[in-house]
Protein backbone atom coordinates (compact mmCIF):
# COMPACT_ATOMS: atom_id res chain seq x y z
CA UNK A 1 0.00 0.00 0.00
CA UNK A 2 1.17 3.67 -0.39
CA UNK A 3 2.84 5.50 2.10
CA UNK A 4 0.16 7.62 3.71
CA UNK A 5 1.84 11.05 3.40
CA UNK A 6 1.37 10.86 -0.52
CA UNK A 7 -2.44 10.13 -0.30
CA UNK A 8 -4.75 13.28 0.25
CA UNK A 9 -8.85 12.82 0.24
CA UNK A 10 -9.86 15.52 -2.21
CA UNK A 11 -13.66 15.05 -1.91
CA UNK A 12 -15.67 12.47 -0.09
CA UNK A 13 -19.03 12.62 -2.48
CA UNK A 14 -20.78 9.07 -2.93
CA UNK A 15 -21.86 7.89 -5.81
CA UNK A 16 -25.36 6.06 -5.73
CA UNK A 17 -24.77 2.25 -5.97
CA UNK A 18 -24.56 -0.52 -7.79
CA UNK A 19 -20.72 1.02 -8.03
CA UNK A 20 -19.84 -0.40 -11.36
CA UNK A 21 -15.42 0.34 -11.03
CA UNK A 22 -13.01 1.86 -9.08
CA UNK A 23 -11.82 4.60 -11.34
CA UNK A 24 -8.22 5.21 -11.73
CA UNK A 25 -7.58 8.70 -13.64
CA UNK A 26 -3.60 7.90 -15.14
CA UNK A 27 -2.45 11.26 -16.66
CA UNK A 28 1.04 12.58 -15.02
CA UNK A 29 2.21 8.85 -13.71
CA UNK A 30 1.81 7.38 -17.27
CA UNK A 31 3.80 3.88 -16.85
CA UNK A 32 2.71 0.45 -15.15
CA UNK A 33 5.29 0.23 -12.76
CA UNK A 34 6.71 1.94 -9.90
CA UNK A 35 3.30 4.00 -9.65
CA UNK A 36 2.08 4.34 -6.13
CA UNK A 37 -1.51 5.86 -7.80
CA UNK A 38 -2.20 2.42 -9.50
CA UNK A 39 -1.14 0.22 -7.00
CA UNK A 40 -3.68 1.99 -4.42
CA UNK A 41 -6.26 2.02 -7.25
CA UNK A 42 -5.59 -1.79 -7.57
CA UNK A 43 -5.71 -2.32 -3.85
CA UNK A 44 -8.90 -0.60 -3.24
CA UNK A 45 -10.65 -2.35 -6.43
CA UNK A 46 -10.03 -5.70 -4.88
CA UNK A 47 -10.87 -4.94 -1.52
CA UNK A 48 -14.22 -4.00 -3.06
CA UNK A 49 -14.16 -6.54 -5.18
CA UNK A 50 -14.85 -4.71 -8.43
CA UNK A 51 -12.93 -3.84 -11.79
CA UNK A 52 -11.26 -1.32 -12.39
CA UNK A 53 -11.58 0.87 -15.13
CA UNK A 54 -7.97 3.09 -15.74
CA UNK A 55 -8.55 6.27 -18.23
CA UNK A 56 -6.12 8.38 -19.48
CA UNK A 57 -8.02 11.77 -21.11
CA UNK A 58 -5.82 12.96 -24.58
CA UNK A 59 -7.02 16.69 -25.23
CA UNK A 60 -6.12 18.71 -28.43
CA UNK A 61 -5.51 22.26 -26.46
CA UNK A 62 -3.47 21.40 -23.81
CA UNK A 63 -1.71 24.66 -22.72
CA UNK A 64 1.46 24.87 -25.40
CA UNK A 65 1.34 21.34 -26.84
CA UNK A 66 3.21 20.99 -30.04
CA UNK A 67 3.46 17.96 -32.35
CA UNK A 68 6.45 16.55 -30.88
CA UNK A 69 5.11 16.22 -27.57
CA UNK A 70 2.15 14.64 -28.87
CA UNK A 71 3.59 11.86 -30.50
CA UNK A 72 6.43 11.30 -27.01
CA UNK A 73 3.38 11.03 -25.25
CA UNK A 74 1.23 8.77 -27.91
CA UNK A 75 4.46 6.25 -28.29
CA UNK A 76 3.89 6.51 -23.92
CA UNK A 77 0.28 5.22 -24.04
CA UNK A 78 0.75 2.47 -26.90
CA UNK A 79 3.41 1.23 -23.93
CA UNK A 80 1.92 1.53 -21.19
CA UNK A 81 -1.62 0.14 -22.39
CA UNK A 82 0.42 -3.06 -23.50
CA UNK A 83 2.06 -3.12 -20.56
CA UNK A 84 -0.79 -2.51 -18.22
CA UNK A 85 -3.00 -5.85 -20.63
CA UNK A 86 -0.04 -7.84 -19.67
CA UNK A 87 -1.34 -7.53 -16.08
CA UNK A 88 -4.84 -8.01 -16.82
CA UNK A 89 -5.82 -4.32 -16.33
CA UNK A 90 -7.34 -2.08 -19.52
CA UNK A 91 -6.40 1.71 -20.29
CA UNK A 92 -8.66 3.50 -21.91
CA UNK A 93 -7.70 6.17 -23.90
CA UNK A 94 -10.66 9.04 -24.07
CA UNK A 95 -10.81 12.52 -26.20
CA UNK A 96 -12.43 15.17 -24.17
CA UNK A 97 -11.87 17.70 -21.39
CA UNK A 98 -10.12 15.89 -18.74
CA UNK A 99 -12.08 16.72 -15.62
CA UNK A 100 -15.73 16.79 -17.49
CA UNK A 101 -14.82 13.07 -18.65
CA UNK A 102 -13.83 11.97 -15.35
CA UNK A 103 -16.57 13.31 -13.01
CA UNK A 104 -18.80 12.04 -15.63
CA UNK A 105 -17.42 8.30 -15.22
CA UNK A 106 -17.04 8.82 -11.46
CA UNK A 107 -20.81 8.89 -11.27
CA UNK A 108 -20.71 5.28 -11.32
CA UNK A 109 -17.33 4.33 -9.43
CA UNK A 110 -16.88 3.52 -5.69
CA UNK A 111 -13.71 5.50 -5.50
CA UNK A 112 -11.92 7.72 -8.06
CA UNK A 113 -8.47 7.82 -7.74
CA UNK A 114 -6.18 10.24 -9.52
CA UNK A 115 -2.64 11.00 -9.71
CA UNK A 116 -0.91 14.30 -9.42
CA UNK A 117 1.10 17.32 -11.78
CA UNK A 118 1.77 20.55 -10.22
CA UNK A 119 0.99 23.52 -12.56
CA UNK A 120 -1.59 25.59 -12.66
CA UNK A 121 -3.54 23.45 -15.72
CA UNK A 122 -4.02 20.32 -13.16
CA UNK A 123 -4.87 22.62 -10.04
CA UNK A 124 -7.55 23.72 -11.84
CA UNK A 125 -8.67 20.30 -12.95
CA UNK A 126 -8.37 18.95 -9.56
CA UNK A 127 -10.23 22.14 -8.09
CA UNK A 128 -13.21 21.11 -10.67
CA UNK A 129 -13.57 17.22 -9.74
CA UNK A 130 -13.77 18.47 -5.90
CA UNK A 131 -16.89 20.06 -6.66
CA UNK A 132 -18.09 17.42 -9.57
CA UNK A 133 -17.12 14.56 -8.75
CA UNK A 134 -19.95 12.15 -7.40
CA UNK A 135 -17.72 9.89 -5.85
CA UNK A 136 -15.10 10.05 -3.15
CA UNK A 137 -11.74 11.53 -5.06
CA UNK A 138 -8.40 10.31 -3.74
CA UNK A 139 -4.89 11.94 -5.11
CA UNK A 140 -1.57 9.62 -4.95
CA UNK A 141 1.78 11.39 -5.14
CA UNK A 142 4.25 9.45 -7.16
CA UNK A 143 6.36 11.52 -9.70
CA UNK A 144 8.42 13.10 -6.59
CA UNK A 145 10.16 11.38 -4.06
CA UNK A 146 9.15 13.50 -0.95
CA UNK A 147 5.37 14.59 -1.32
CA UNK A 148 5.26 18.34 -2.02
CA UNK A 149 3.62 19.22 0.69
CA UNK A 150 5.28 16.62 3.16
CA UNK A 151 8.62 18.57 2.37
CA UNK A 152 7.75 21.98 2.78
CA UNK A 153 4.60 24.18 3.45
CA UNK A 154 5.57 27.31 1.90
CA UNK A 155 7.79 28.14 -1.36
CA UNK A 156 11.48 27.24 -0.44
CA UNK A 157 13.68 30.25 -0.77
CA UNK A 158 16.16 28.26 -2.27
CA UNK A 159 18.08 24.60 -2.69
CA UNK A 160 19.94 26.03 0.64
CA UNK A 161 16.10 25.49 2.51
CA UNK A 162 14.67 22.55 1.25
CA UNK A 163 17.70 20.29 0.74
CA UNK A 164 17.88 19.80 4.83
CA UNK A 165 13.77 18.75 5.02
CA UNK A 166 14.05 16.32 1.95
CA UNK A 167 17.44 14.96 3.22
CA UNK A 168 16.12 13.14 6.57
CA UNK A 169 13.05 12.15 4.76
CA UNK A 170 14.67 10.17 2.01
CA UNK A 171 15.05 6.74 4.02
CA UNK A 172 11.14 6.40 4.77
CA UNK A 173 10.03 7.77 1.32
CA UNK A 174 12.45 5.59 -0.96
CA UNK A 175 10.85 2.29 -0.80
CA UNK A 176 10.09 -0.22 -3.69
CA UNK A 177 6.47 -0.21 -4.65
CA UNK A 178 5.18 -3.58 -4.62
CA UNK A 179 3.11 -4.68 -7.18
CA UNK A 180 -0.53 -5.66 -6.35
CA UNK A 181 -2.55 -8.21 -8.40
CA UNK A 182 -5.89 -7.11 -9.83
CA UNK A 183 -8.59 -9.52 -8.97
CA UNK A 184 -11.49 -8.91 -11.01
CA UNK A 185 -10.61 -8.37 -14.49
CA UNK A 186 -13.43 -8.09 -15.71
CA UNK A 187 -13.17 -5.55 -18.98
CA UNK A 188 -14.88 -2.26 -18.22
CA UNK A 189 -16.04 0.05 -21.21
CA UNK A 190 -16.25 3.39 -20.52
CA UNK A 191 -17.98 4.18 -23.55
CA UNK A 192 -21.35 2.04 -21.95
CA UNK A 193 -21.19 4.50 -18.76
CA UNK A 194 -20.81 7.89 -20.60
CA UNK A 195 -22.43 9.04 -23.67
CA UNK A 196 -20.61 11.58 -25.94
CA UNK A 197 -17.19 9.75 -24.49
CA UNK A 198 -15.10 9.55 -27.72
CA UNK A 199 -12.64 6.48 -26.78
CA UNK A 200 -9.56 5.67 -28.83
CA UNK A 201 -7.37 2.72 -29.70
CA UNK A 202 -4.52 2.52 -28.09
CA UNK A 203 -3.29 0.08 -30.67
CA UNK A 204 -3.21 2.59 -33.36
CA UNK A 205 -2.61 5.82 -30.99
CA UNK A 206 0.43 6.51 -33.41
CA UNK A 207 -0.52 6.39 -36.42
CA UNK A 208 -0.51 10.13 -37.78
CA UNK A 209 -3.61 9.35 -40.08
CA UNK A 210 -5.65 8.01 -37.30
CA UNK A 211 -4.95 10.68 -34.75
CA UNK A 212 -5.67 13.19 -36.96
CA UNK A 213 -9.23 12.30 -37.25
CA UNK A 214 -9.06 13.15 -33.25
CA UNK A 215 -6.99 16.71 -33.81
CA UNK A 216 -5.93 18.91 -36.44
CA UNK A 217 -2.65 20.36 -34.91
CA UNK A 218 -0.49 23.06 -36.74
CA UNK A 219 2.82 22.78 -34.90
CA UNK A 220 6.13 24.92 -35.45
CA UNK A 221 7.98 21.96 -32.98
CA UNK A 222 7.80 19.69 -35.41
CA UNK A 223 8.54 15.27 -34.17
CA UNK A 224 11.53 14.60 -33.15
CA UNK A 225 12.87 11.13 -34.01
CA UNK A 226 15.82 10.74 -31.59
CA UNK A 227 13.70 10.41 -28.64
CA UNK A 228 10.90 7.31 -28.49
CA UNK A 229 7.94 8.18 -26.14
CA UNK A 230 7.15 5.07 -23.38
CA UNK A 231 8.49 3.45 -20.04
CA UNK A 232 10.50 0.73 -22.10
CA UNK A 233 12.17 3.28 -24.29
CA UNK A 234 12.91 5.13 -20.49
CA UNK A 235 14.24 2.21 -18.70
CA UNK A 236 16.69 1.24 -21.80
CA UNK A 237 18.05 4.69 -21.53
CA UNK A 238 18.23 4.29 -17.78
CA UNK A 239 20.05 1.03 -17.54
CA UNK A 240 22.54 2.31 -19.97
CA UNK A 241 23.21 5.69 -17.93
CA UNK A 242 23.47 2.80 -14.94
CA UNK A 243 25.91 1.06 -16.87
CA UNK A 244 27.76 2.92 -18.68
CA UNK A 245 27.60 7.05 -17.19
CA UNK A 246 26.31 6.95 -13.46
CA UNK A 247 30.36 6.55 -12.57
CA UNK A 248 31.55 9.73 -14.12
CA UNK A 249 28.85 11.44 -13.50
CA UNK A 250 29.70 14.02 -11.20
CA UNK A 251 32.81 15.03 -13.87
CA UNK A 252 31.16 14.83 -17.17
CA UNK A 253 27.31 15.79 -16.61
CA UNK A 254 28.33 19.41 -17.53
CA UNK A 255 30.64 18.86 -20.67
CA UNK A 256 28.29 19.84 -23.65
CA UNK A 257 30.38 17.82 -25.69
CA UNK A 258 30.58 14.97 -23.39
CA UNK A 259 27.34 12.15 -23.42
CA UNK A 260 27.10 12.65 -19.40
CA UNK A 261 23.56 12.91 -18.28
CA UNK A 262 20.72 11.06 -18.31
CA UNK A 263 18.56 12.15 -20.93
CA UNK A 264 15.72 11.24 -18.90
CA UNK A 265 13.65 14.37 -18.04
CA UNK A 266 11.41 14.00 -21.34
CA UNK A 267 10.50 10.55 -19.43
CA UNK A 268 10.18 11.99 -15.89
CA UNK A 269 7.94 15.02 -17.50
CA UNK A 270 5.31 12.60 -18.89
CA UNK A 271 6.00 10.12 -15.96
CA UNK A 272 7.31 7.67 -17.74
CA UNK A 273 9.56 6.67 -15.39
CA UNK A 274 9.96 7.15 -11.54
CA UNK A 275 12.37 9.14 -9.30
CA UNK A 276 11.77 6.58 -6.50
CA UNK A 277 13.10 3.69 -8.66
CA UNK A 278 15.71 5.69 -10.28
CA UNK A 279 16.94 6.67 -6.65
CA UNK A 280 16.85 3.14 -5.19
CA UNK A 281 18.72 1.91 -8.33
CA UNK A 282 21.31 4.50 -8.41
CA UNK A 283 21.90 3.84 -4.53
CA UNK A 284 22.31 0.22 -5.55
CA UNK A 285 24.94 0.44 -8.14
CA UNK A 286 26.83 3.70 -8.37
CA UNK A 287 30.01 5.49 -6.84
CA UNK A 288 28.73 7.61 -4.16
CA UNK A 289 30.30 11.05 -5.73
CA UNK A 290 27.78 10.06 -8.88
CA UNK A 291 24.96 9.18 -7.18
CA UNK A 292 25.02 12.18 -4.59
CA UNK A 293 25.47 14.41 -7.30
CA UNK A 294 22.12 12.99 -9.10
CA UNK A 295 20.25 12.75 -5.85
CA UNK A 296 20.96 16.90 -5.91
CA UNK A 297 19.81 17.34 -9.53
CA UNK A 298 17.10 14.18 -9.40
CA UNK A 299 15.57 14.88 -5.65
CA UNK A 300 17.03 18.48 -4.31
CA UNK A 301 16.59 20.63 -7.95
CA UNK A 302 13.74 18.70 -8.85
CA UNK A 303 11.76 19.03 -5.80
CA UNK A 304 12.75 21.96 -5.70
CA UNK A 305 10.58 23.39 -8.81
CA UNK A 306 7.59 21.44 -7.81
CA UNK A 307 7.77 23.30 -4.98
CA UNK A 308 7.84 26.47 -6.48
CA UNK A 309 5.23 25.93 -9.19
CA UNK A 310 2.84 24.46 -6.12
CA UNK A 311 3.11 27.56 -3.80
CA UNK A 312 4.09 30.33 -6.43
CA UNK A 313 1.26 30.55 -9.08
CA UNK A 314 2.99 33.45 -11.16
CA UNK A 315 5.90 31.09 -11.59
CA UNK A 316 5.67 31.69 -15.64
CA UNK A 317 6.28 35.41 -15.23
CA UNK A 318 8.92 37.96 -13.70
CA UNK A 319 6.18 38.14 -10.69
CA UNK A 320 7.66 34.93 -9.84
CA UNK A 321 11.09 36.54 -9.03
CA UNK A 322 12.45 37.70 -5.42
CA UNK A 323 12.46 41.59 -4.56
CA UNK A 324 16.45 42.01 -4.79
CA UNK A 325 16.44 40.78 -8.47
CA UNK A 326 13.15 43.00 -9.75
CA UNK A 327 15.40 45.80 -8.28
CA UNK A 328 18.34 45.52 -9.15
CA UNK A 329 16.69 44.47 -13.06
CA UNK A 330 14.59 47.40 -12.70
CA UNK A 331 17.83 49.91 -11.86
CA UNK A 332 19.81 48.50 -15.17
CA UNK A 333 16.74 48.40 -17.67
CA UNK A 334 18.31 51.34 -19.55
CA UNK A 335 21.80 49.97 -19.83
CA UNK A 336 22.80 49.43 -23.06
CA UNK A 337 22.22 45.96 -24.63
CA UNK A 338 25.26 45.32 -27.80
CA UNK A 339 22.89 42.87 -29.21
CA UNK A 340 18.93 42.65 -29.26
CA UNK A 341 16.73 40.07 -31.25
CA UNK A 342 13.61 39.53 -31.54
CA UNK A 343 11.96 35.83 -30.57
CA UNK A 344 11.64 34.75 -34.38
CA UNK A 345 15.43 35.60 -34.40
CA UNK A 346 16.29 33.35 -31.20
CA UNK A 347 13.40 30.78 -32.43
CA UNK A 348 15.65 30.48 -35.84
CA UNK A 349 19.12 30.03 -33.78
CA UNK A 350 20.23 33.74 -35.70
CA UNK A 351 22.35 35.26 -33.35
CA UNK A 352 25.92 36.46 -33.74
CA UNK A 353 27.14 34.20 -31.42
CA UNK A 354 27.82 30.14 -32.36
CA UNK A 355 27.65 28.47 -29.23
CA UNK A 356 24.22 30.08 -28.57
CA UNK A 357 23.11 29.13 -32.04
CA UNK A 358 24.21 25.52 -31.30
CA UNK A 359 22.29 25.33 -28.29
CA UNK A 360 19.47 26.64 -29.94
CA UNK A 361 20.05 24.16 -33.23
CA UNK A 362 20.05 21.20 -30.77
CA UNK A 363 17.23 22.06 -29.38
CA UNK A 364 14.70 22.51 -32.13
CA UNK A 365 16.49 19.59 -33.55
CA UNK A 366 16.54 16.93 -30.99
CA UNK A 367 13.75 18.28 -28.12
CA UNK A 368 16.48 18.63 -25.86
CA UNK A 369 19.21 20.83 -24.91
CA UNK A 370 22.34 20.22 -22.64
CA UNK A 371 21.72 21.15 -19.03
CA UNK A 372 25.51 23.64 -18.87
CA UNK A 373 23.88 25.31 -22.34
CA UNK A 374 20.54 26.12 -21.20
CA UNK A 375 21.98 28.10 -18.45
CA UNK A 376 24.32 30.15 -20.51
CA UNK A 377 21.46 29.78 -23.63
CA UNK A 378 18.70 31.42 -20.49
CA UNK A 379 21.57 33.94 -19.48
CA UNK A 380 21.93 35.60 -23.50
CA UNK A 381 18.62 36.29 -23.90
CA UNK A 382 18.36 37.97 -20.86
CA UNK A 383 21.70 39.90 -21.94
CA UNK A 384 20.03 40.25 -25.83
CA UNK A 385 16.38 40.80 -24.85
CA UNK A 386 15.40 44.45 -25.50
CA UNK A 387 14.37 44.44 -22.02
CA UNK A 388 14.60 41.78 -19.57
CA UNK A 389 10.54 41.31 -19.33
CA UNK A 390 10.59 40.33 -22.98
CA UNK A 391 13.42 38.20 -22.33
CA UNK A 392 11.44 36.44 -19.48
CA UNK A 393 8.41 35.94 -22.06
CA UNK A 394 11.10 34.74 -24.76
CA UNK A 395 12.44 32.08 -22.76
CA UNK A 396 9.58 30.20 -21.59
CA UNK A 397 7.92 30.24 -25.27
CA UNK A 398 11.45 28.89 -26.26
CA UNK A 399 11.46 26.46 -23.70
CA UNK A 400 7.74 25.18 -23.26
CA UNK A 401 7.71 25.15 -27.46
CA UNK A 402 10.94 23.26 -27.97
CA UNK A 403 11.93 20.94 -25.26
CA UNK A 404 10.16 17.73 -25.37
CA UNK A 405 10.39 17.97 -21.22
CA UNK A 406 9.06 21.69 -21.41
CA UNK A 407 5.81 22.64 -19.83
CA UNK A 408 7.08 21.37 -16.54
CA UNK A 409 7.99 22.40 -12.97
CA UNK A 410 11.65 22.55 -14.01
CA UNK A 411 11.52 24.70 -16.87
CA UNK A 412 9.76 27.53 -15.33
CA UNK A 413 12.04 27.31 -12.14
CA UNK A 414 14.74 27.03 -14.65
CA UNK A 415 13.92 30.33 -16.89
CA UNK A 416 13.55 31.54 -13.60
CA UNK A 417 16.72 30.63 -11.96
CA UNK A 418 18.38 33.12 -14.91
CA UNK A 419 16.74 36.12 -13.24
CA UNK A 420 17.81 35.40 -9.87
CA UNK A 421 14.95 32.69 -8.43
CA UNK A 422 16.62 30.61 -5.73
CA UNK A 423 20.10 31.92 -6.36
CA UNK A 424 22.24 34.52 -5.01
CA UNK A 425 22.92 38.07 -5.46
CA UNK A 426 26.76 38.56 -7.13
CA UNK A 427 28.92 41.09 -8.53
CA UNK A 428 27.09 44.01 -10.26
CA UNK A 429 27.31 44.55 -13.70
CA UNK A 430 25.69 45.86 -17.12
CA UNK A 431 22.29 44.49 -17.95
CA UNK A 432 22.14 41.75 -15.18
CA UNK A 433 22.73 44.56 -12.02
CA UNK A 434 23.31 41.48 -9.38
CA UNK A 435 21.80 38.69 -11.35
CA UNK A 436 24.42 36.11 -12.09
CA UNK A 437 26.13 36.44 -14.98
CA UNK A 438 27.60 33.67 -17.91
CA UNK A 439 30.06 34.56 -20.97
CA UNK A 440 31.58 32.30 -23.81
CA UNK A 441 35.02 32.46 -22.11
CA UNK A 442 33.70 30.20 -19.54
CA UNK A 443 32.27 27.57 -21.99
CA UNK A 444 35.92 27.72 -23.69
CA UNK A 445 37.92 27.43 -21.01
CA UNK A 446 35.99 24.65 -19.14
CA UNK A 447 35.11 22.10 -22.62
CA UNK A 448 35.60 21.72 -25.96
CA UNK A 449 32.75 24.03 -27.08
CA UNK A 450 34.17 24.25 -30.88
CA UNK A 451 32.91 21.05 -31.48
CA UNK A 452 29.81 21.45 -29.73
CA UNK A 453 29.24 23.99 -32.02
CA UNK A 454 30.58 22.47 -35.05
CA UNK A 455 28.26 19.27 -34.40
CA UNK A 456 25.13 21.47 -34.13
CA UNK A 457 25.35 24.32 -35.92
CA UNK A 458 26.08 22.26 -39.14
CA UNK A 459 22.64 22.64 -41.63
CA UNK A 460 23.10 18.54 -42.82
CA UNK A 461 22.54 17.52 -39.44
CA UNK A 462 18.91 15.85 -39.12
CA UNK A 463 17.33 14.65 -35.63
CA UNK A 464 18.42 11.58 -36.10
CA UNK A 465 22.29 11.78 -36.15
CA UNK A 466 21.86 12.34 -32.71
C1 LIG B 1 16.82 27.85 -18.66
C2 LIG B 1 16.58 26.44 -18.17
C3 LIG B 1 15.48 25.73 -18.64
C4 LIG B 1 15.24 24.42 -18.19
N1 LIG B 1 14.13 23.78 -18.66
C5 LIG B 1 13.83 22.54 -18.19
C6 LIG B 1 12.63 21.89 -18.62
O1 LIG B 1 11.84 22.45 -19.38
N2 LIG B 1 12.39 20.64 -18.14
C7 LIG B 1 13.26 20.00 -17.30
O2 LIG B 1 12.99 18.86 -16.90
N3 LIG B 1 14.38 20.62 -16.86
C8 LIG B 1 14.70 21.86 -17.28
N4 LIG B 1 15.84 22.48 -16.83
C9 LIG B 1 16.67 21.81 -15.81
C10 LIG B 1 17.81 20.90 -16.37
O3 LIG B 1 18.60 21.63 -17.28
C11 LIG B 1 17.27 19.64 -17.05
O4 LIG B 1 16.41 18.96 -16.17
C12 LIG B 1 18.37 18.66 -17.45
O5 LIG B 1 19.30 19.30 -18.28
C13 LIG B 1 17.74 17.48 -18.17
O6 LIG B 1 18.70 16.64 -18.74
P1 LIG B 1 18.97 15.18 -18.17
O7 LIG B 1 17.69 14.44 -18.04
O8 LIG B 1 20.04 14.56 -19.01
O9 LIG B 1 19.48 15.53 -16.71
P2 LIG B 1 20.45 14.75 -15.72
O10 LIG B 1 21.64 15.61 -15.51
O11 LIG B 1 20.66 13.35 -16.13
O12 LIG B 1 19.64 14.80 -14.33
C14 LIG B 1 18.66 13.81 -13.98
C15 LIG B 1 17.35 14.50 -13.70
O13 LIG B 1 17.49 15.42 -12.62
C16 LIG B 1 16.64 16.55 -12.84
N5 LIG B 1 17.46 17.76 -12.96
C17 LIG B 1 18.71 17.88 -13.46
N6 LIG B 1 19.14 19.16 -13.38
C18 LIG B 1 18.13 19.86 -12.84
C19 LIG B 1 17.95 21.23 -12.50
N7 LIG B 1 18.90 22.14 -12.68
N8 LIG B 1 16.77 21.61 -11.97
C20 LIG B 1 15.79 20.71 -11.75
N9 LIG B 1 15.91 19.39 -12.04
C21 LIG B 1 17.06 18.98 -12.58
C22 LIG B 1 15.92 16.31 -14.15
O14 LIG B 1 14.66 15.77 -13.88
C23 LIG B 1 16.83 15.32 -14.86
O15 LIG B 1 16.17 14.54 -15.82
C24 LIG B 1 16.11 23.80 -17.26
C25 LIG B 1 17.22 24.52 -16.80
C26 LIG B 1 17.45 25.82 -17.24
C27 LIG B 1 18.64 26.58 -16.71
Amino acid sequence: MSQRERVTTLGAASAASPHRYVLYWMQSSLRSTWNHALEYAVHHANTRGLPLAVVFCLTPDYPDAQERHYRFLLEGIRETAAKLADRGIRLQVVAGDPPQIIAGLSRHAALTVLDRGYLRVHAGWYRYLQSHAASPLVQVESNVVVPVHHAYHKEAYSAGILRPRIQPLLQHFLQPIPEVELKNSAAIDVEDFLSDIRSIDTERVTNPDYISGFFSMDSVATAVDCFSGGELSAQQRWQDFLDRRLDRFHLDRNDPAAAGSSLLSPYLHFGMISPVQMALDARECGSSEGVDVLFEELIVRRELSCNFTTYNQAYDSPDCLPDWAVRTLAEHAGDPREYIYRYEEFALADTHDPYWNAAQNQLRKTGHMHGYMRMYWGKKVLEWSKTWQEGFATLIRLNDTYELDGRDPNGYAGVAWCFGKHDRAWQERPVFGKIRYMNDNGLRRKFDIDSYAARWNDDQITARSK
